[in-house]
């Protein structure tokens, strides 16, 4: 992390905590997070039903709001879905695209998150773009292909001018809730590749400002080195962001 990035520790909820759970969730974590370290910034994204809860009991803490997902078109006819306009009034100012949950089991295309992207960017919603490989990609080498092509397919034509307009969050598949995290090094390597990927796209400027956020079992335990490499900029936190005690542990070591 070089001193002209500001990490992100964001906290993606995934599908837990029902209202009540999320408001007391949110109360632990305003509690924790009352005095966040300078050069950090922190992000909580739960489920769509318990944003407007988490924005109103977090409101006085220095943290920032996201979703976990949105719909590219502004309104209509679409069950289940939710627009850029209905996050931005529930207080989002993120929103998570992309996770491999949403790829895998809701066959999500690149094509897809590249329409999301643009919404967001066109709403003002900064996305948090996930991207990673799955582990038999990663025995057969061609993971750093892997991630940059998805990166060149989902951010393809997007009108990014500042470097706070994205974020980018490589998620190894075979690392995600299994305990079983990249090596700092690892990390390193592919976040290193995506920056470099997005300096051919938007220019070495831009590409310096962008935050590339590394996920996948990221714990208190391992957050310190994964932000002492040059190019990894904070984390995507699953599990460990469901514990307030845990959550605001890495916010500290991070800007440690
Ligand atoms: C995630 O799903 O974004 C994630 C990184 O999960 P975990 O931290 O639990 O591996």
């Amino acid at each position: 992390m070089p001193s002209n990035r500001t990490l992100l520790i964001a906290g993606n909820w995934k599908m837990n905590n029902d209202v009540a759970e999320a408001a007391k969730l949110a109360d632990e974590l305003a509690e924790a997070l009352s005095e966040v370290p300078a050069g950090v910034e922190v992000l909580v994204c739960p489920p769509t039903i318990d944003l407007t809860t988490v924005h109103q009991r977090m409101s006085a803490a220095a943290v920032a709001l996201g979703a976990q997902n949105v719909y590219w078109e502004p309104k209509g006819a679409y069950t289940g879905e939710s627009s850029c306009a209905m996050l931005k009034s529930a207080g989002c100012t993120y929103c998570i695209i992309g996770h491999s949950e949403r790829r895998d089991y809701f066959h999500e295309t690149d094509e897809d998150e590249n329409k999301k992207a643009a919404a967001l960017i066109a709403a003002g919603i900064v996305p948090v773009f996930c991207c990673g490989e799955p582990e038999e990609v990663r025995e057969a080498g061609t993971y750093v292909k892997h991630v940059t092509d998805q990166i060149r397919a989902g951010l393809a034509g997007l009108p990014i001018e500042s470097a706070d307009q994205i974020v980018i969050a490589y998620e190894p598949i075979w690392a995600i809730g299994t305990g079983k995290t990249a090596t700092a090094d690892d990390a390193q390597e592919v976040c290193g590749a995506i920056r470099e990927t997005l300096a051919d796209m938007f220019g070495a400027e831009l590409a310096e400002g962008i935050r590339v956020l590394y996920g996948g079992s990221a714990k208190p335990g391992n957050i310190a080195e994964l932000v002492a490499k040059p190019d990894v900029d904070g984390a995507l936190v699953g599990g460990a962001s469901l514990k307030a005690a845990d959550f605001a542990s890495m916010v500290v070591k991070a800007g440690e």
